[in-house]
């Protein structure tokens, strides 16, 4: 049996590093022992930093974003074309595309790609919710920036029916995010 080399505190901030991504067990180990060494410049702060977003994240009920406020930051934006939605599969696409370009648009985040293998239908994501910002008006463009993979594109097709019915244009971001 391998001896202790920390307290359980340590150890379980350890063990809570190592499930972030792109964090393995090693540089969690690493992580936290850098944490410590800088306790009042990086372990306190950061502490903090994680208590207050705890405190306060939320996932917006308009787009489904994840921010500290619903609605969001993005659909509350008067500078922002909210008559164009770009609809993406996650919160990480729309963090993505806002840090690639600037798009000065809304969003609508759809939580995942249509998967029967999966068991994913239309119900498991946000698209009735898409439908019914469209219809309540107001909306002129549809931005469809999902993956170039099948599941991808079968649920482009489904949203591009789904809206068939509007007066709207509808395109696909040609390379996806
Ligand atoms: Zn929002």
């Amino acid at each position: 049996m391998q001896k202790r080399v920390t307290g359980p505190e340590i150890e379980r901030l350890i063990q809570l590093l190592a499930r972030v991504p792109g964090l393995g067990p090693r540089s969690a180990r690493r992580a936290a022992l850098h944490l410590i060494k800088k306790k009042d410049q990086l372990l306190g702060p950061l502490a903090l930093a994680m208590s207050e977003a705890n405190d306060k994240v939320r996932i917006c009920s308009t787009c489904g974003n994840a921010d500290t406020s619903d609605p969001c930051t993005i659909c509350t934006d008067p500078t922002r074309d909210q008559s164009v939605i770009i609809v993406v599969e996650d919160v990480a696409d729309l963090w993505a595309l806002e840090r690639a370009a600037a798009m000065n648009a809304a969003y609508h985040v759809l939580g995942g790609t249509l998967s029967p293998l999966d068991g994913v239908g239309p119900d498991d994501l946000a698209i009735a919710g898409l439908v019914n910002r469209v219809a309540s008006g107001g909306v002129k463009e549809i931005l469809i920036a999902v993956n170039a993979t099948v599941e991808g594109q079968t649920t482009a097709h489904y949203i591009t029916d789904q809206l068939a019915g509007f007066d709207l244009r509808i395109t696909r971001l040609a390379h996806g995010v």
